[in-house]
């Protein structure tokens, strides 16, 4: 459906937990999240309902994220019964592919089309210190995994973080020379846990051109992406930069997120959320409430106001 701004809606992103088996320094705090009631979390049945209602609204894109999104027991059979509704077109995920070499088979199998990876170094020590405790090598095992699996093509997103990772920009672009894949650099965003942390350690992306001076822009063909695309002149994949902060593209935006705890957020950078597990439960006119909730959807962020938004990044998945 459309927005009130004339916006195709058409892609939802479901946080489907707010737990992780990592600790990104600019996203978790370290010991963990509060463990939420069972009664707040969305079963993954309802979530279901849920999703029936927003492709009969037309959704026909769906990314899983969190948290991590592997750590949620059933994932595989929620793909699967996603993957059966009529009028879905494509079902992705975004993980930071410490399961993905268990589970890349069976994904693809019930229905995920590909992936995205996080990934913001490739040096195992400085991977440990900002996931605090992970191990780059099971990433990597994860990234050969989808691979063969055919989860393609592979996206590779990394954080760009000052004093931690700008001198690795020209080894994570290499990447996109060796294999077909996407490695796209993601701007550090003032978001709940990284408020204070992005303040000390923003660059802005264009500092990966100031690295690659080769880099060649690219057309991009999905023109909701937040992306801008590049190449290297003997790439097989795209470099892709992404400015949150710097650059606006709310103009094309044509998203909305669920998370797990049933709220629907109409824009990533804004503290409104509307509840969709009380009415759910209370049989309420469900598909009413979520058109009327998408058609009061904004028409841009505020972020240069200084108005950070409080939940942390792995409540909303990103
Ligand atoms: N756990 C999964 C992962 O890491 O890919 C999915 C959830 S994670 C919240 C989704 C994306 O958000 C990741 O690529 C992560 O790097 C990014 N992210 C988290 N906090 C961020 C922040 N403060 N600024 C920019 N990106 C952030
Ligand atoms: Fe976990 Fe992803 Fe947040 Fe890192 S960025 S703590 S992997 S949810």
């Amino acid at each position: 459906m459309k927005d009130s701004f004339g916006r195709e809606i058409n892609y939802l992103r479901i946080s489907l937990t707010d737990r992780c088996n990592l600790r990104c320094e600019y996203c978790m705090p370290e010991k963990g999240v509060d463990k939420l009631q069972h009664e707040d979390i969305l079963t993954l049945e309802d979530m279901f309902e849920l999703v029936k209602v927003f492709v009969e609204l037309g959704i026909n894109k769906i990314r899983l994220t969190g948290g991590e999104p592997l750590v949620r027991l059933g994932v595989v059979d929620f793909i699967s019964k996603i993957s059966n509704l009529n009028g879905i077109k494509e079902i992705t995920m975004t993980t930071n592919g410490v399961l993905l070499k268990d589970y890349a088979q069976e994904l693809k199998k019930a229905g995920l089309n590909r992936i995205n990876i996080s990934l913001d170094t490739l040096d195992k020590d400085k991977y440990k210190e900002i996931t605090r405790g992970g191990d780059l090598y099971k990433v990597l095992d994860g990234i050969e995994a989808a691979r063969e699996a055919g989860l393609t093509p592979i996206k590779i997103n990394t954080v760009l973080i000052g004093g931690f990772n700008e001198d690795e920009i020209p080894k994570m672009v290499n990447l996109t020379r060796e294999h077909n894949m996407d490695v796209r650099f993601i701007e550090l965003m003032p978001i709940g846990e990284a408020a204070a942390f992005a303040s000390h350690k923003f660059i802005p992306n264009s500092k990966v051109l100031e690295s690659v001076k080769v880099l060649k822009r690219v057309e991009n063909e999905d023109k909701s992406s937040p992306a801008t695309y590049f190449k290297l002149p003997d790439g097989k994949g795209k470099v892709g930069i992404i400015n949150p902060i710097s650059c606006k593209f709310c103009s094309n935006c044509n998203r909305v997120r669920l998370t797990s705890t049933g709220k629907l957020k109409l824009c990533l950078h804004s503290n409104r959320e509307i509840d969709l597990r009380k009415p759910l439960k209370n049989k309420e006119d469900i598909k009413t409430i979520i058109s009327d909730a998408i058609l009061s959807k904004e028409e841009e962020h505020h972020l240069e106001d200084k108005k950070y938004i409080t939940r942390n990044m792995n409540q909303i998945g990103g």
